[in-house]
């Protein structure tokens, strides 16, 4: 049975590595109907929104998408398109993995861990406001509720995944209330898990263990703005944005994606890494139930990066976003 899935290319380099990812994913042997739905500064004349309904519309009613990055203003103009979708639909759990790839430089070995990020709630609530015009206040807001629902997310991810240990990262000892209050109910959670592993560390701490000894862990569960900039710190250990896929799932809808932005100044040269989005396809077609197209896509990439000459510039290689696409699925039929 075919599957209906909603495609938001997005802007600057999205078009090419998601035009890449379809192609790869339609040439797997997976069945998928696509929506394909523009969101975006693209939108804003027409629809006076970056984020125009019937994209949320269709990715309510095929419940999964795949899709582009998308630029955000920095300082004034629209707000989030990305964290918008992830409130509209309550995607609570960003799934980041991240593993070292054979062929890939690297200055580790051995990496294979995950980074399971809050997404709704912390400082990306969105409660800021000036005071006066010499200040300004940005609430941190965490709750039980949420906690909970991640902690949980985490350890299950963990035994559904043959993992051993989660590892819950905050700043309790200077945020008392808030991460204090995360890291209470990761503990309170942890011990319904007995088979599992729990270990809890301050982020800075964190921070240099990871650039240290990266291969001592395995899932990490943090609040929304350490696991935003320590997935990305992870996806360095390993050759790079080009390589990170993620995964934001909610209980109505899941949405996948690369973790890297737009890459403005790589926009329209064909010359992006496709494979962090055709990376998050694979999650979306295990998600989807389709485990046979996702392993051919997988192995097909694996093989490519393990060449270490069929790659992008990222990786030291000479192939365009298309032609790398190309590869993939020459790989997937040999
Ligand atoms: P970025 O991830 O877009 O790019 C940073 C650098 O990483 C690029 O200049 C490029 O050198 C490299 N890079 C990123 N993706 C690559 C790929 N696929 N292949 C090869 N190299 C790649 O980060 P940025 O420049 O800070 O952000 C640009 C815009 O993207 C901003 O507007 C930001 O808000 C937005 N953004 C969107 C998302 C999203 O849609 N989920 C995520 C992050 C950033």
């Amino acid at each position: 049975m075919a599957h209906n899935v909603t495609l938001i290319p997005g802007d600057g380099i999205g078009p090419e590595v998601a035009s890449a990812a379809k192609r790869v994913v339609d040439a797997s042997g997976a069945g998928i109907n696509w929506h394909i739905v523009e969101a975006g500064e693209s939108q804003m004349a027409e629809f006076g929104t970056p984020l125009p309904q019937r994209v949320l519309d269709s990715v309510r009613a095929d419940g999964v998408a795949l899709k582009g990055p998308i630029t955000t203003p920095v300082g004034a103009g629209f707000r989030s398109v990305n964290v918008a979708l992830r409130k509209e639909f309550d995607l609570y759990a960003n799934v980041r993995p991240t593993r070292t790839f054979e062929g890939v430089p690297g200055r580790y070995e051995n990496v294979n861990l995950v980074v399971v990020r809050e997404n709704t709630e912390d400082l990306y609530a969105g409660i800021e406001h000036m005071i006066g015009s010499d200040a300004a206040e940005s609430i941190k807001l965490i709750t039980r509720s949420g906690s909970e629902r991640i902690a949980r997310y985490a350890f299950d991810y963990a035994l559904k995944n043959g993992r051993k240990k989660v590892t819950c990262v905050h700043k309790a000892n200077i945020m008392k209330c808030t991460d204090g209050l995360f890291l209470e109910v990761c503990r309170g959670v942890a011990a319904e898990y007995p088979q599992i592993e729990f270990e809890d560390k301050i982020v800075d701490a964190c921070c240099m263990q990871l650039v240290q000894h990266p291969e001592t862990f395995d899932v990490l569960v943090l609040p929304n703005l350490y696991g935003d900039i320590v997935s990305d710190l992870c996806a360095g250990l390993v050759g790079g944005l080009g390589l990170a896929p993620s995964a934001n799932i909610g209980r109505q809808a899941a949405i996948f994606e690369a973790v890297h932005g737009s890459a403005p100044k790589h926009a329209g040269r064909n010359d992006a890494n496709p494979t962090a989005l055709i990376l998050s396809a694979v999650m979306m077609l295990r998600h989807l139930g389709e485990n046979t197209a996702a392993d051919r896509i997988e192995r097909a990439v694996l093989e490519l990066l393990a060449g270490g000459r069929l790659v992008t510039y990222d990786l030291g290689g000479e192939l365009g976003t298309s032609e790398f696409a190309d590869a993939v699925i020459d790989k997937m039929n040999a």
